[in-house]
């Protein structure tokens, strides 16, 4: 099968593309400009139910599969539009889905299904401990009928447009634990009571037009029915989702791509200079078909990653290698299409620019390209583990 040509897949396609006609390069520079939240288009995507893609039937969603999902946010990137704005909503409910009491899921999932609630964030980044995760600080200690939160997150995204949020916290000290992945647990915390009390939240201007924030916990109580699946497990569930993430990230880094292709190619071939188009020198030509090569190289990987997850498989190397060669291959698009436009590159109403910015973040966050370096190498080539 030809994903790429796939009926099923095509409709999604298409049926993404009309949504996002509606939202064009100008509402895109719009948002961005006043460095606002695209809230007509997260409303409009949730209400045709994009986002609930792999939410199940049975709990309101479509009950879709990841090579699905994956392709309605490749739409949207490929579109112009950026999909870190939507995304935490279609990966977050996993953890929920995965891990969550029958109670919770039957709560929750038809809720975040009609978009009714929003589940948009994950605080697990720490301040002091960053990529080392095990080492986090924020607890949560079991007081009578509450856990009480204490601690602090960094870069928690899409604070002021969600309703819940997934917290790793530690529940068992470090130096009581057999494992250092021992002992955290995962809690759903409902922001709309949390804000103002004993949580508070300080956005972080940043490069991108990326809704992200500080949050401090001062004593905010939660229930004790907020803990989702055992206590102490819930770096391992946090790990659980993140195969089905990295393959979602790595399909908006081909979505990117393709527009960075699409957009230099067309300027190339319009854009005269000395008498002639300026893609008909390979010096400005060659970088396009590289970073075409290259982009359609990190699909393969996609396809195998969501071929992998959707039939049950391990996707843990797939996942990690597609989200690595396709935020590679959309960075060097990026950079392609930028040099294709010359000064016209940096002027914001070309679009180039905001897309160079926003797809940068993807080396980055959710997870750098070194750690996926490590991944690899310990985890595929045996070479010795090294942190
Ligand atoms: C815009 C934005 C949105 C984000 N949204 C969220 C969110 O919603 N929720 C959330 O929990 N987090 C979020 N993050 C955090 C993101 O996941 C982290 O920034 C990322 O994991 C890197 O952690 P750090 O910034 O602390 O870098 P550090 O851990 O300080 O690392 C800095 C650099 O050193 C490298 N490095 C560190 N240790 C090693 C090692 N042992 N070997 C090789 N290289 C190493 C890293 O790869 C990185 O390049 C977001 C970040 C950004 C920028």
């Amino acid at each position: 099968m030809n994903p790429n040509d796939n009926e099923e897949l095509n409709a999604i396609r298409e049926g993404v593309r009309a949504l996002c006609a509606e939202f064009d390069a100008a509402y895109w520079r719009r948002i961005d400009e006043q460095k606002g939240f695209p809230e007509t288009f997260v409303k409009a995507l949730t209400d045709a139910g994009w986002l609930s893609a792999m939410i199940p039937e049975e709990y309101g969603g479509s009950g879709l599969g990841l090579a699905e999902a994956s392709v309605i946010l490749e739409e949207v990137n490929r579109c112009g539009g950026n999909s870190g704005t939507v995304h935490g909503q279609m990966y977050n409910m996993f953890t929920l889905l995965r891990h969550g009491s029958e109670a919770q899921k039957s709560f929750y999932l038809p809720k975040l299904a009609s978009g009714e609630l929003r589940l948009q964030s994950m605080g697990v980044t720490e301040p002091t401990t960053g990529t080392d995760t095990t080492k986090i600080k924020t607890t949560a200690i079991k007081r009578g009928d509450k856990y009480v939160i204490n601690g602090q997150k960094v870069w928690i995204s899409r604070i002021q447009h969600s309703d819940l949020m997934i917290l790793l916290a530690r529940t068992t000290p470090l130096a009581e634990v057999k494992k250092k992945s021992e002992g955290m647990s995962i809690f759903l915390v409902d922001l709309r009571e949390a804000i103002g009390n004993g949580l508070t939240v300080q956005p972080i201007a940043n490069m991108v037009n990326h809704e992200t924030n500080e949050l401090f916990f001062d004593n905010l109580e939660l229930p004790l029915d907020s803990l989702i699946g055992e206590e102490g497990k819930g770096f391992k569930y946090i790990l659980d989702g993140l195969n089905a993430e990295r393959t979602l990230i790595a399909a908006e880094c081909i979505g990117d791509g393709r527009w960075f292709i699409e957009k230099a190619s067309a300027y190339a071939r319009d854009r005269v200079v000395f008498g002639r188009p300026i893609g008909q020198n390979q010096g400005v030509q060659f970088p396009i078909p590289e970073a075409h090569i290259e982009i359609e190289a990190a699909d393969l990987m996609r396809w195998r990653a969501c071929e992998e997850y959707d039939s049950g498989k391990n996707a843990g190397a797939s996942a990690n290698m597609a989200k690595y060669l396709a935020a590679k291959a959309s960075w060097e698009a990026a950079n392609a299409c930028l040099q294709t436009h010359g000064g016209f590159g940096f002027a914001c109403e070309y679009d180039v620019e905001r897309k160079f910015r926003e797809t940068r973040l993807y080396q980055v966050a959710p997870i750098s390209t070194n750690l996926i370096l490590s991944y690899v190498a310990e985890h595929l080539l045996e070479l010795p583990r090294s942190f």
